[in-house]
């Protein structure tokens, strides 16, 4: 029989237009501002940009409760500028590369920070500190319709206090960079997710809190972790 054969679930995030954007893969990069790279002890200078993954289905959508995760005591926020790719390539030129976003939403990559901290400790992969369910609550996409914001305060409250506020010019590789850097390991595919970094400011949260993220010009996100 053919009961183990069917399809494979489809993440979609809502849009400002009313559409459901179907999400193929999501791409994170690290340490791509130079504030957060100091703060988590690192040299910001160290170059090239180095990227890692989520499953799709990690997104939360629609300000949708986040779990506190299994396995961790020190669950970090990392607010960051989502871009969604409309049209994908390999070795996109820094140039073009603009032309490859169809949109743009405010996104969160939570963090285990000490499984996170294990791993690097041990030279083992990230997977279980950054790609566990519920890991990624993201806004409403909203297309970019040709205007790239090169700019904009980047900020994310906790119950009301400010922890991250940031301007997204900070970025050490922009997003053009990021994306012709990464089509240059993988083809990059209209629906994939990129998740532009995070500024200074990442700290702990615990069950109960309200993060609200926001850039200007974006839109915000909102999670209560629950
Ligand atoms: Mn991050």
């Amino acid at each position: 029989m053919t009961d183990y054969v069917f399809p494979p679930a489809i993440t979609a995030v809502p849009t400002s237009t009313g559409a459901m954007f179907p999400v193929r893969r999501i791409y994170c990069v690290g340490r791509n501002y130079a504030e957060h790279a100091r703060e988590m002890g690192h040299d910001p200078n160290e170059a090239p940009p180095f990227f890692f993954g989520k499953p799709a289905d990690a997104l939360v959508i629609g300000d949708g409760d986040m779990p506190y995760p299994t396995e961790t005591a020190d669950l970090h926020h990392e607010i960051e500028l989502v871009a969604a790719l409309g049209r994908g390539g390999m070795d996109i030129p820094v140039e073009t590369a603009l032309e490859h976003v169809w949109g743009y939403a405010v996104g969160l990559d939570m963090t285990r920070r000490d499984t996170q901290a294990i791993a690097k400790k041990g030279g083992r992969p990230w997977d279980m500190a950054k790609g566990f369910d519920h890991s990624a609550p993201i806004g409403t996409l909203v297309p970019a319709n040709g205007t790239h914001p090169a700019s904009g305060r980047i900020s994310l409250t906790v119950n009301g206090t400010v922890r991250q506020d940031a301007d997204i010019a900070d970025m050490i590789w922009d997003l053009p960079h990021v994306i012709a850097y990464l089509s240059k390991s993988i083809e990059l595919k209209r629906g994939d997710l990129i998740f532009t970094g995070t500024p200074a400011g990442v700290g702990p949260v615990v069950r109960g809190d309200v993060l609200v993220g926001e850039i200007a010009g974006i839109g915000t996100v909102r999670t209560k972790i629950v």
